[in-house]
C-alpha cells in the first residue's frame, strides 16, 4: 500500500491542504495547485518549504486517477474505523431526504443542502455517481449506506445516511 492509515488519522485532508472538496475535478485540482504555489514562497522561511512540500504532495497524489483511488480508499476506510472522529469531533448525521435534489447542466442529478456549520448555501454536494460508487464499494446488507461529505466552504465533514432504491 502507498498510502496508508497513519499518513491520514489527525491530519488536514490533502483536500483541505489544496482548498477543495473531494469531489474535484482535475482542472480544479491544477488551478488549486498553481493558485497555492503563487502564494507560498519558498526563499522565506522553514514553514513555508515544509507548506510547499505538503501542496506538491498533495497535488501529485490527487492528480494521479490511481493514487487518488487509493488515498480516497485510505480516507474513507480511516474515517470509519475511527468512528468518523478523526478530528475529535464526531460527525453530525444527515438524511439524504433533508437534501435538495437537482439537476446539473450535464444532466446528473446531485444532492445539496446549506452547510450545517458556515451556512453557505448549497456548500453541501453529493453526485448521483459518488452514491452508486460508495454503494459498489459497501457491503452492507441492509439497504442503508452513509456517505461522507465536506462542506466545499468551510471543509467541515458530515454523514450522510441513504438506501439503494432500486
Ligand atoms: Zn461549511
Amino acid at each position: 500500500m502507498y498510502i496508508q492509515d497513519k499518513d491520514v488519522v489527525g491530519k488536514q485532508t490533502l483536500y483541505e491542504i489544496l482548498g477543495l472538496a473531494q469531489d474535484c475535478q482535475d482542472h480544479e485540482i491544477r488551478n488549486a495547485y498553481k493558485k497555492l504555489l503563487l502564494q507560498n514562497h519558498p526563499d522565506k522561511n522553514g514553514d513555508e518549504i515544509i507548506r510547499i512540500n505538503e501542496i506538491q504532495n498533495a497535488y501529485k497524489i490527487l492528480i494521479d486517477p490511481k493514487k487518488k483511488k487509493e488515498y480516497d480508499e485510505t480516507l474513507e476506510r480511516t474515517f470509519q474505523k475511527q468512528g468518523f472522529d478523526i478530528y475529535g469531533e464526531g460527525l453530525d448525521e444527515y438524511d439524504l431526504n433533508d437534501f435538495n435534489e437537482a439537476e446539473t447542466e450535464e444532466g446528473e442529478l446531485i444532492w445539496t443542502r446549506d452547510c450545517p456549520r458556515c451556512q453557505a448555501e448549497n456548500s453541501m454536494i453529493i453526485s448521483e455517481a459518488s452514491l452508486e460508487h460508495n454503494i459498489a464499494n459497501s457491503h452492507d446488507e441492509t439497504g442503508s449506506y452513509a456517505i461522507i461529505v465536506q462542506c466545499e466552504s468551510c471543509s467541515l465533514w458530515i454523514k450522510v445516511k441513504y438506501y439503494d432504491t432500486e
